[in-house]
This record gives C-alpha cells, structure tokens and sequence, in this order.
C-alpha cells in the first residue's frame, strides 16, 4: 500500500521562472565575473527594501561570517560568544582564525540564544558575540544590543533564516555590525550555494570591499576614487559569479510571494497539527508577539528523544522524510576536543534530542501538506 506513494522530500528548491531568462541576460552582457549588473541589482535590493547600510554579496554565509571575522579582526586567544545549537559555520569562520568557541545555552521558547547568560560568559578576551536568529524568530535584540554596546564587542548576526524577519518592527539583520545571509538551496531564496554580507556599522564598510577583493582596493579603483588599485590589506575572493547573483535576482523578486506561500504552510500545520500536539505532549514552534517570522522551517518537539526516533521512523515508512538537527556543537568530536561536556548546556541538549522537522518549502502542495499532517495525526 504505502509504497505506490510518492515519496514527500523533506526540501525541494523553488524557481520563479525567471532564472534562466536572467542568466542568460548575464551571458549575452557578457559581464559574468563577480559585480557585474545583476549584483549590482541585488546589493541595491537589500540596501532599499531592508534598509541595511551596505549589502555585498558572497559565496556563502560561511564566507560572510569568515568576512566577519576579519572585520573584527579576529586573532589567536580571542574569544566568541556563540550558541552550541547552530549550524557549524557561524563558529568555524571565527576558530579559523584562532578564536576560541565559548558556548551559551538557548532559551526554550525560541531555542535562540539565551540572552541571559552572555553577560557571564564576556571576558576581557571576547572579541565577537554571535547571534543565530533561530528559524526566523528574532533574538532578543533589546538585551544583546545593550551589552554589545556596553562592553564595545561587536555583534554579528548569523541571519541565515531570517531574511526579512523583524524584531519590534526593525528589520533582523540590521542590528549587528555585521549580519550574514544564505542562498543555500535550503534557504527561502536560493542562488544554490551563495551567500551576502550585510554592513551596518560605516567603519567596516571600505574594509568589507577590500577583504571581499582580494586584500586590493579594486572597489574604489572602480569607483574613480583611485588611479590604480593595489594590494593594501588582507583579504580573499568572496564575491559569487554574475550569473549566480542573476538567478539570485529572479528569487528576490519574488520575496513576497515565496513569503506568502511559506506562510500559508507554515499556519496551516500549525493549525491542523494543534490538537494532535496538544494530545500527545508535542510542542509546536512560538513565536513571541514581538517578533514577525520568515517562515523558513516547520520544526515540533517532541516529548522525549525516543518518540522522536520513532516518529522519524513511522513518517519514512509512509514515505515522508522529516530529519533533525542541529547536535550539540559543544558535545560534537570537535567541541569535546575543546572541552566541551554533556550539561554544559542543559536547553540546547534536551531540544536537539527532542527536535522534528517537518517537510517544508516553497513549493509544497496542499495535497502533500495534507498526506504530511494526516499521517502525524495518527502517530501516537
Ligand atoms: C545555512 C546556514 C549557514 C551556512 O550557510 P552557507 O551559505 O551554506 O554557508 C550558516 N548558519 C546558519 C544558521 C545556517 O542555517
């Protein structure tokens, strides 16, 4: 019987249909190489829409929070602030170049980074605090801010599933002195691999193009600013291909509707699934009223890490797949290298035993959405 189903994919990428008209545009004006017409477009989109100061697209978050970490000049001995529950890159871009991890908790609520505790974990070495806006829900800004700004460390926002998220009513990555994005195919807008660094604090700005360019001042030469342009400070390739920055104009385009069709999905498990969730002791995600979503994931908690597994288990027998995530960066083989051990961080180890992520994208149809939450609804 279950067999004959389709299988449902846990992610699937979007296309609005413009892509390849775009990149093909970006052939035929034969300016294919990094900040070309259709960067040039997406920068201009970032710096209108969300009003940040200054938007550089880039490979990667990764290389966005590398980028970050040589603007906070980041060296051996310093210290970053970072939650365990996160996705690897918004700690490895700062130990690459020497940093140490010291890991805090993550509020229940949210599973954002517990503000509470960051104050204790500051040190005279602290040279960066982290903050993962976790599913598109905004930290708590009010707190994070206050003691970025009382201690003078900067705050870099990994905004990776938040684009377009606010937190009373400001936009989420323009907090931080520096937020990063991801156009992974994963994300809400997608480019496949890609990635934007976003600028708010001016004096980081000439010093972003420089680093993004190679350690030259290739930006400003463009600019007429200078005559020629040379070798004038650290720095590497991070800036994507045209062609990359086409397709990925063609999804931002499309923001608000790709937004409202996650947030069709999002309110409609949301409210299929409340009764069952509330029968069997699951959790479904909160959003503080302060806070507007992006809708990038579906997640539930479930009562214990055995009810997870076998939930895992049944939804793939009905041909579903639903996967979890993030481990515990504290208790991986690296974080236990770095001292890392269980109770270090209580929240963030029983949320990553207990977390479900249902399918989630774009271009779910109502019909697999219904198959999904038909099929939860039976699990007990
Ligand atoms: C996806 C993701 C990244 C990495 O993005 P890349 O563009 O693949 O480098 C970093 N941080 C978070 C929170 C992510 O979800």
């Amino acid at each position: 019987m279950t067999s004959s189903l389709s299988p449902i994919p846990f992610n699937r990428p979007y296309y609005t249909g413009r892509e390849l008209d775009y990149i093909r545009a970006s052939m035929e004006d034969g300016h294919i190489a990094g900040d070309g017409p259709f960067t040039k477009k997406c920068h201009a989109f970032f710096e209108e829409r969300f009003q940040v100061k200054k938007a550089l697209l880039t490979t990667s978050c990764t290389d966005a929070l590398e980028m970050s970490s040589l603007l906070c000049r980041i060296g051996p001995g310093d210290e970053v602030i970072a939650p365990s529950f996160t996705f690897v890159s918004s700690i490895n871009a700062f130990m690459l170049h020497g940093a140490r991890p010291v890991f805090a908790d993550i509020r229940e609520d949210t599973l954002n980074i517990d503000e509470s505790q960051v104050e204790g974990l500051i040190t005279e070495k602290t040279k960066a605090i982290v903050a993962v806006h976790y599913a598109g829900v905004g930290c708590e800004m009010d707190a994070l801010m206050a003691l970025s700004k009382r201690y003078d460390i900067p705050l870099i926002e990994d905004n990776a599933h938040a684009l377009a998220g606010k937190y009373k009513g400001r936009y989420l990555g323009t907090f931080g002195a520096t937020a990063t994005q991801s156009f992974h195919e994963t994300k809400n807008f997608t480019s496949g691999e890609g990635g934007a660094l976003l600028i708010n604090d001016e004096s980081l700005m000439e010093r972003a193009e420089i680093i993004r360019e190679k350690g030259t001042d290739r930006s400003r030469f463009f600019r007429g600013q200078v005559d020629k342009y040379s070798w004038v400070d650290l720095g590497s390739s991070f800036l994507p291909s045209d062609m990359l920055a086409a397709f990925l104009y063609a999804q931002l385009e499309s923001l608000d509707e790709i937004q409202e069709r996650r947030r069709r999905i999002w309110e409609g498990y949301k409210s299929g699934l409340k009764g069952w969730a509330e029968a069997s002791e699951v959790k479904l995600p909160q959003v503080p009223a302060h806070c507007e979503q992006t809708y990038h994931m579906f997640y539930m908690l479930m009562p214990s890490l055995d009810k997870r597994q076998e939930f895992i288990a049944y939804l793939k027998e009905k041909r579903i797949l639903a996967v979890f995530h993030y481990l515990p960066l504290h208790l991986s083989t690296m974080g236990k290298a770095l001292g890392g051990k269980e109770g270090d961080c209580p929240v963030t180890e029983e949320m990553s035993d207990r977390l479900v992520r249902l399918p989630f994208y774009t271009g779910l149809t109502e019909e697999d959405q219904h198959r999904v939450m038909e099929a939860v609804k039976e699990f007990s």
